[in-house]
């Protein structure tokens, strides 16, 4: 029996920047995961660059059923702190876009430079070890590992959500929430493509295409590229709107972003002599102007069409509406959206009001980012103020 005075579950993101803070502050600190390595979901990020923060990180950026309960933690630990990290690791970086941080050689960089942090701490990491035993008893936490068991008043939930299973994501962080009385919003796959099924499907015909847009559901927005894929809608714009949208929900998407109300009445004036499919490829992808011009199919040329048809049009194609029969499920979501609801947690130490020393960070929390490093950002946030807190 081995004297911890943490135990973390998960060598992910969020639970090797808890160990490491936690170790460095003194703590002895175990770190258990059941896969032979740690960080894969950082390995596999960002196309293998991991996209590890966005530098507009802030609580509007993530969604949960308690809105306020990310900003402390966010606060506290801020984008610019991890990059001070990786920066004194001498781990080069650039922002692609929209303040989205990758680095420019390898997501492993990340990973050798979270365990080195944790190497600095002395903390214990145990690989390939499958938790087989959690009981709570005289104000410890005893925890049997393969053949192992270990002891600490403190045990940290981090595994994350069942979002890609095949990589040895599991929703083992409710069953351990809920055996201690925390309560679960219904997880979800998030940042996930969308199917489209009935007459939708004959958008198939554009599989590979992609194109920009401003995509809503509801009240909320992205403008970003949409693609379309053999089994409905992907690309960042409609990863993001997914998160957001709800069963049986349409979604819309402003094929034309960058063109006024009246442009086509405009073409019109300017142009009368042409059809809609000419009027239509003078900026969209060529497919896509085809496949559009057969949907909307104006015969005639637009000097003869009433003014009020061109109006409609332009409406329609600011707003086509799809009505997506689902998502790819966990299979293919980046994220999951709810988990341990932040209700019984406190937002500055990630620690369970009711249960002493219990804490849960990252995914496995009701805290969910946009696409574009906003999770990964949440991991470190979440991992540091537990880390601290330990
Ligand atoms: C393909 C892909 C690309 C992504 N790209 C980005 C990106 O570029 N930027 C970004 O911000 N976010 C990205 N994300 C999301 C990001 O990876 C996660 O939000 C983040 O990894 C969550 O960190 P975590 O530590 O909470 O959980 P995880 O990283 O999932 O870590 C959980 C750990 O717990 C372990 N575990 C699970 N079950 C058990 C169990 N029963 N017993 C023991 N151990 C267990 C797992 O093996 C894993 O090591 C991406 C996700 C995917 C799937």
């Amino acid at each position: 029996m081995k004297p911890y005075d943490a135990i973390i579950l998960g060598a992910g993101g969020a639970g090797l920047m808890c160990a490491a803070v936690a170790g460095q502050r003194g703590r002895r600190v175990l770190v258990i995961d059941h896969a032979d390595a740690p960080g894969k979901k950082i390995l596999i990020s960002g196309g293998g660059r991991c996209n590890f923060t966005n530098v507009q990180a802030r609580a509007e950026c993530y969604l949960s059923a308690s809105p306020h309960f990310a900003k402390s933690a966010l606060s506290r630990y801020r984008p610019d702190d991890f990059i001070a990290l990786v920066d004194h690791y001498h781990i080069a970086w650039h922002e692609k876009t929209l303040g989205q941080l990758f680095c420019d050689g390898s997501a492993k960089q990340i990973v050798a430079m979270l365990l080195e942090e944790c190497a600095a701490g002395g903390v214990g990491i145990a690989l390939g070890k499958a938790v087989t035993a959690i009981d709570h008893a005289d104000g410890q936490y005893r925890i049997s590992y393969g053949a192992e068991t270990a002891t600490a008043p403190s045990l940290v939930i981090a595994t994350g959500g069942p979002s890609i299973p095949k990589m040895g994501a599991t929703g083992f962080a409710y069953d351990v929430a809920r055996r201690f009385g925390l309560k679960i919003v219904e997880p979800r796959p998030a940042l996930v493509p969308l199917t489209l099924g009935g007459d939708e499907l004959m958008f198939r015909e554009l599989s590979g295409l992609a194109t920009d847009v401003i995509a809503r559901a509801g009240k909320t927005q992205f403008r970003e590229a949409a693609l379309f894929t053999h089994r409905g809608l992907s690309g960042p714009a409609i990863l993001q709107i997914s998160s957001y949208w709800t069963h049986g929900a349409p979604i819309s998407l402003n094929l034309l972003p960058d063109h006024s109300s009246n442009w086509l009445r405009d073409l019109k004036r300017s142009r009368p002599r042409i059809g809609l499919r000419t009027a239509l490829g003078g900026t969209l992808p060529d497919r896509l102007a085809d496949a559009l011009a057969q949907r909307i199919a104006l015969t005639t040329e637009l000097g003869n069409a009433p003014d009020r048809t061109l109006e409609t049009i332009e409406q329609k194609l600011g707003n086509w509406v799809f009505n997506p029969t689902g998502t790819e499920g966990f299979a293919k979501a980046e994220v999951t959206a709810g988990g341990i609801a932040t209700n019984a947690l406190s937002g500055q130490t990630m620690q369970a009001r009711k249960v002493p020393g219990l804490y849960a960070i990252g995914e496995a929390v009701d805290v969910t980012g946009w696409l574009g490093g906003y999770n990964f950002q949440w991991a470190w946030a979440s991992g540091w103020a537990a880390g601290q807190a330990l």
